[in-house]
């Protein structure tokens, strides 16, 4: 069996999706591209993360065909293929249904920058339109809306993230229903101030030197 090391990653951060509170049940799907190889590895369809193990793990070409695995793979995972295909700074996808930010997918509603955490992921938290899941056509719209940005809401559905690592698409996950739940809450008791693009670049710039050296 291939890529031991990265299968047992994806299983690791798959039940990190339920412990953390980003999706429930089957809901939302992992993936991490091996750019040499131009192969891919992601969860399978519908296996609860807790019972996933590390053969349940397909790989996967560009093309969408399985290269190995016994496992049925992720029903989205041309919605994983189609950055692979197309960004060299893509090296990891992440799809969740965390609640908050799944609340906003529904409004089909933009989170705006309300807390300066939203620079890690662009101006604002866009929202692109509903198409049915596990379709080339929602793959194409969420490619298409991401832009620049790290991540994005998935219409009347849930939250793409995107990052060079499964470290940094997941923590894009993490930010996003963070500041969903900010966002969800703010808008109840009263309306947001909202920070300005030059509060928001400062912010960006100052994650550059965060942390230890
Ligand atoms: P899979 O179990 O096939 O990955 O599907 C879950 C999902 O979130 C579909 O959008
Ligand atoms: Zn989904």
């Amino acid at each position: 069996m291939n890529y031991l090391n990265e299968r047992e990653q994806l299983v690791a951060y798959g039940k990190k999706l339920i412990t953390d509170g980003l999706t429930t049940g089957t809901g939302g799907n992992i993936s991490l591209y091996m750019r040499e190889e131009k192969q891919f590895l992601i969860s399978p369809s519908g296996i609860p993360y807790f019972e996933m193990e590390t053969e349940d793990i397909v790989v996967m070409n560009l093309q969408g065909e399985v290269v190995e695995g016994v496992r049925k793979p992720s029903s989205e995972h041309e919605l994983h293929a189609i950055f692979y295909r197309n960004r060299s700074d893509v090296n990891s996808v992440v799809h969740t249904h965390s609640e908050y930010a799944t609340t906003f997918a529904c409004l089909n509603q933009e989170i705006e920058p309300l807390h300066y955490l939203i620079g890690s992921i662009g101006e604002k938290i866009r929202c692109c339109a509903y198409k049915t899941f596990g379709s080339p056509e929602l793959a194409e719209e969420a490619f298409q809306q991401i832009k620049q940005d790290k991540g994005i809401l998935l219409g009347n559905h849930g939250v793409l993230t995107i990052g060079d690592s499964l470290g940094k698409a997941f923590e894009a996950a993490k930010d996003i229903e963070f500041i969903a739940k900010l966002a969800y809450r703010a808008l109840s008791i009263g309306t947001p101030v909202l920070l300005n693009q030059q509060q928001l670049q400062e912010a960006v710039d100052k994650f550059g030197t965060y942390g230890q050296p």
